[in-house]
């Protein structure tokens, strides 16, 4: 296949590139226009990939060898990443909306990785348990089986290889589903993948609508896992499938997270952190930082600069790497505008933005900041995914406490203070799965990553994820003593 100019992109199933019989437009989110399709997986698609999977884990192909095969070939996944890094941020940025730049980061951070848990794969050992002379007891770490991991748009090649990555690395055969709305650049890490040559079903892509696809595989009995990453509705969803078969699962889920800032903070610490917590891809990041607490005596010196830094934003195209791209489609910006015209209603002000980018064509919404936001407002506890920044001011600690953790959610937090002793009682206090100490996204591929409430359960990144690809096996051996 030449992958150059392609316009029609298949599924990979059985290690082979599968057509369908429908197929899905994929349209740029700058400019509304339809640029190329993808083939649509069925059911009966699901079906072929989960027993392809199955056969990949009964054969033994990934377990057998010495683990030390496992690091190579997730090394040579990396490279071959890195190979096509380029030619799929173009890709990705234009079904995206996301700078070419950030498309770029993608890649390169899913090429990291696989060389990150590379490292792991020949290290996952079990425990000698001591019951005395008449036994001989161990533990092993075995792989679940099948994993199926349901992808959503925001950041489809990062958080694939972030779930893909370290469950090869433990020998478990992948089922991707990717999203309806950015299908594209999971092609090309396939293609990646592809040409390393894996035992076949031990990676393989789908695109489906989560509907139908995507109910398929949380229900089969086939499926050994579910990592979802995606909105709290559909977990929910899939977690009531996946009660069925008592089916383990990963749920990385929604966030409404809020940075706490304090009289003593460095400014432009928090001003970058703004710029990158509201304002990187759109707003459309799970742990965004949606919420601004800002102690009453800065709070308009804070929401001034604020608004400063939003207004100076370049917008544009991702393809010109500006500031600010378009939110993912129609349906994206509506909700978003709605969410802000609700809270208008509610008595909030929007200090800057809270309209659409006139003149452009595509789902540009203007950067948007919000004063005089309630507590009790939806917008301060709901998820609005976009470039929406609420502010909130607070007098004392405890306030500052009650309404950071005044969610149902519990993704990320910050605060911003100079004062340590401060920090790391609100490091113990934020009720959060990961908590940010003067810089917003202070962390990497090598922090462990999750929610609690409806953020969701399990971790990913870090060491610490590998642990969620495995299940632990106990064998005792009675030793005879004659
Ligand atoms: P979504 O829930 O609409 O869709 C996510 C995926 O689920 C898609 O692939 C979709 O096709 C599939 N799906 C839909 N219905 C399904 C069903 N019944 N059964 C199985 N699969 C189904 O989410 P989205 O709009 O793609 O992504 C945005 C959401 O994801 C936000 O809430 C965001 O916070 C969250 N998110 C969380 C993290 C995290 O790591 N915690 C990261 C990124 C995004």
């Amino acid at each position: 296949m030449n992958y150059e100019n392609t316009h029609h992109w298949l599924n990979y199933i059985d290690g082979e590139w599968v057509d369908g019989e429908r197929r899905l437009n994929v349209a740029n989110p700058a400019s509304n226009e339809t640029f190329a399709t993808v083939a649509l997986a069925n059911a009966d698609d699901a079906e072929r990939a989960l027993a392809s999977a199955v056969r990949c884990v009964e054969s033994g192909a990934l377990t057998s060898p010495r683990p030390a095969e496992r690091v190579r070939l997730l090394l040579r996944i990396a490279a071959e990443i890195r190979e096509v890094s380029e030619r799929g941020a173009q890709i990705l940025c234009r079904e995206n909306g996301k700078t070419l730049r950030d498309a770029r980061d993608e890649f390169i951070e899913a090429a990291r990785y696989f060389e990150y848990y590379a490292g792991m794969a020949d290290k996952l050992e079990g425990v000698s348990v001591p019951l005395g002379d008449d036994y001989v007891d161990f533990t092993r770490y075995e792989p679940m089986g099948v994993s199926v991991q349901i992808v959503p748009w925001n950041f489809p090649v990062s958080i694939c290889a972030r779930s893909l990555a370290p469950a090869l690395a433990a020998g478990n055969a992948v089922v991707v589903k990717s999203p309806e709305l950015s299908p594209l650049g999971l092609c090309v890490l396939f293609q990646a993948i592809d040409a390393v040559g894996l035992p076949k079903g031990a990676a393989q892509l789908l695109c489906g609508l989560g509907s139908e696809v995507g109910a398929h595989l949380a229900s089969s009995s086939k499926t050994n896992q579910i990592v979802f990453t995606g909105s709290v509705p559909t977990g929910r969803t899939i977690l009531a499938a996946a009660a069925q078969w008592a089916t383990p699962s990963v749920m990385e889920l929604g966030g409404k997270s809020a940075a706490v800032v304090f009289p003593d903070s460095d400014r432009a610490q928090v001003l970058a952190s703004v710029k990158s917590g509201i304002f990187f891809n759109a707003g459309q990041v799970c742990s965004a930082m949606s919420r601004l607490i800002v102690h009453r005596s800065i709070h308009d010196e804070v929401v001034d600069s604020v608004c400063n830094l939003a207004r100076k934003l370049s917008i544009g195209p991702g393809s010109q790497d500006p500031d600010h791209t378009p939110l993912i489609s129609a349906t994206q910006i509506e909700r978003v505008l709605a969410m802000c015209d609700e809270a208008i209603a509610e008595g909030a002000t929007a200090v800057t933005g809270g309209a659409r980018v006139a003149d452009r064509p595509g789902h540009f919404m203007q950067p948007t900041v919000l004063a005089d936001v309630h507590p009790r407002m939806k917008i301060a506890y709901e998820e609005v995914f976009g470039p929406v920044l609420s502010v909130i001011p607070f007098d004392t600690e405890d306030e500052a406490v009650e309404i950071a953790n005044g969610t149902p959610y519990g993704l990320v937090a910050g605060v911003f203070t100079r004062d340590v002793n401060r920090a790391l009682r609100f490091s113990r206090r934020l009720r959060a799965g990961q908590v940010f100490v003067n810089e917003w996204y202070a962390g990497g591929i090598e922090t462990p990553f999750g929610g609690v409430g409806l953020s969701g359960f399990g971790r990913e990144k870090g060491q610490e994820a590998i642990y969620s690809y495995v299940r632990t096996k106990n064998v005792g051996i009675r030793v005879a003593q004659d």
